[in-house]
């Protein structure tokens, strides 16, 4: 086991990082920060920013995979975004949008559904007044579908949270745990809904001001290309990792070469950690970490040779009439994103699948065009303006917080631990409530200062003691 806190000269321990997204560079970034150059940052792609880079289609149409908003909750990060990208970002209304019953309502949905059918409004206002009869015990709900039903009561829970729920997990939500909810799913109190519905009041969850910052140039992967030169030094690109030897502790990569550690900080999968072990893992920890759950997805993303018709950021679809749950007007965010942003806007599609909920890759952009038609983004005519549809597919993007997550984790992790082995990040770390950009940068950096500085304390955003 590591000591507490080791030397910070370039003749301390060798420590090597698996992965160049937001974590593994976070990571890299604070070592040279410090005055550390002991370690070797391998990336298996040819490029940095993981799931939070940008991929560009031959057309010319940057997308990046999935709808990325930043939300930071540190300073640390407020800085640093400050200094990679100066005045070169754009600044965007944080304002969404749930489409059903054939209109668009403001998100929160519980608290808009004066916007839906009268009958609907009905249906959501007994259900949610049936929940809200006894005082709110959130811990007699054994999983998410058992605190949907709960806290939403049945209609709302019929007409959005389910199917919605399902849709971006594509896990069944009663497969799914609570934990991970926190305040983000807050409970509508009876009187604002009510007060909403019958005052004809419009109700949005942020303030008006809200804002978001977005890279002007590049898409939301130029932040992380923009980390790139700090670690250049010990970057090793092309380097994708197929085994860890745990007796000799060194990574032998896929294409022969292996690199020793002393200590390693792997931000893969970590069941794909756990398989690729070679040594003596026990089987507990093999067990508990093949009952980890994830979900993967298909990005598809549309440039259209026309003009934007909406102002729109992002939208949500809980409805079956598409196959995304969400879409983003992602030439809203930077005009950069298409080749001539002013004849062309382009629209990005996220579709989640897993074992529970399969999807057709070979007819996964002709359903998304579609699912467009169907929801009357686009109209029939505008599929002859479609110059570009580009798929981007990651069989990893969604950490599932499922019912066995915390007590698969509280093995392997501990264990990996006893073997100077860290597994951080969004799927190193296997927590979605701390699995976005910030808290990735935030997941790299407060080990580091763990590692060096000594202080297990310093890793309240990995403990989830941090985030939202
Ligand atoms: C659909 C979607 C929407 C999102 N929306 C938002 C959002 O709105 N706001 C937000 O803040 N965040 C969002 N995120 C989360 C954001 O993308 C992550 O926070 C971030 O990318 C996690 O960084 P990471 O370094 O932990 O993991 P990753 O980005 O997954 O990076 C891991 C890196 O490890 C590399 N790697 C994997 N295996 C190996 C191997 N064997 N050898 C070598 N290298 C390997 C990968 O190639 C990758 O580069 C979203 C993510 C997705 C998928």
């Amino acid at each position: 086991m590591m000591a507490s806190s080791i030397d910070t000269t370039a003749d301390g321990p060798r420590i090597v990082i698996i992965g160049g997204g937001p974590t593994g560079l976070a990571a890299g970034y604070r070592l040279r920060e410090l005055g550390y150059t002991n370690f070797v940052l391998l990336e298996a792609r040819h490029k940095v920013g993981g799931l939070a880079s940008s991929e560009t289609s031959p057309n010319g149409f940057i997308y990046d995979i999935g709808g990325h908003v930043l939300f930071s909750h540190y300073q640390y990060f407020d800085r640093l975004f400050d200094k990679l990208m100066g005045d070169e970002y754009q600044e965007l209304l944080r304002e969404s949008w749930v489409w059903m019953f054939d209109r668009f309502l403001p998100y929160p949905f519980q608290n808009n559904i004066k916007f839906l059918p009268k009958d609907v409004v009905l249906e959501c206002l007994l259900g949610l007044i049936e929940a809200q009869k006894e005082p709110l015990d959130k811990s007699r709900f054994e999983n998410f579908e058992e605190l949907i039903l709960g806290v939403f009561g049945r209609g709302i829970a019929k007409h959005f949270m389910m199917p919605y729920n399902f849709k971006v997990w594509a896990h069944p939500p009663r497969l799914m745990n609570k934990e991970w909810i926190g305040e983000r799913v807050a409970t509508p109190p009876i009187e604002r809904v009510l007060g909403n519905v019958v005052l004809d009041r419009d109700d949005v969850s942020w303030g008006p001001n809200a804002t978001f910052k977005y890279p002007r140039y590049g898409g939301t992967g130029e932040l992380f290309c923009r980390m790139r030169p700090y670690v250049e030094d010990q970057l090793r690109l092309c380097s994708a990792v197929a085994s860890v030897d745990l007796q000799h502790k060194r990574v032998c990569l896929r294409d022969g070469r292996t690199e020793p550690y002393d200590v390693l900080l792997s931000t893969m999968p970590l069941d794909i950690l756990v398989t690729s072990l070679v040594g003596d893992v026990p089987d507990c920890v093999r067990t508990q970490a093949a009952r980890l759950r994830h979900s993967g997805s298909y990005i598809v993303g549309v440039g259209i040779e026309r003009e934007c018709p909406s102002t729109k950021c992002w939208m949500y679809f809980p409805e079956a009439n598409c196959p995304f749950y969400r879409l983003t007007y992602l030439s809203n965010y930077s005009p950069d994103v298409v080749p001539d942003a002013t004849s062309q806007y382009s629209i990005l599609a996220e579709i989640s699948h897993s074992v529970h909920k399969p999807v057709s890759r070979t007819t996964v952009v002709d359903d998304t065009i579609q699912g467009l038609v169907n929801t009357r983004m686009i109209s029939e005519e505008d599929r002859r303006s479609i110059v570009d549809a580009f798929l981007i597919e990651r069989d990893y993007t969604y950490p599932t917080p499922s019912l066995e997550r915390d007590e698969a984790l509280s093995v392997v992790q501990p264990w990996l631990e006893e073997q100077d082995i860290y597994s951080r990040g969004r799927f190193g770390a296997w927590r979605y409530e701390v699995g976005n950009m910030d808290h990735s940068v935030a997941q790299g950096v407060e080990w580091v200062n763990r590692t060096l500085l000594g202080d297990r304390a310093n890793e309240l955003t990995w403990l989830a003691k941090r985030g939202c």
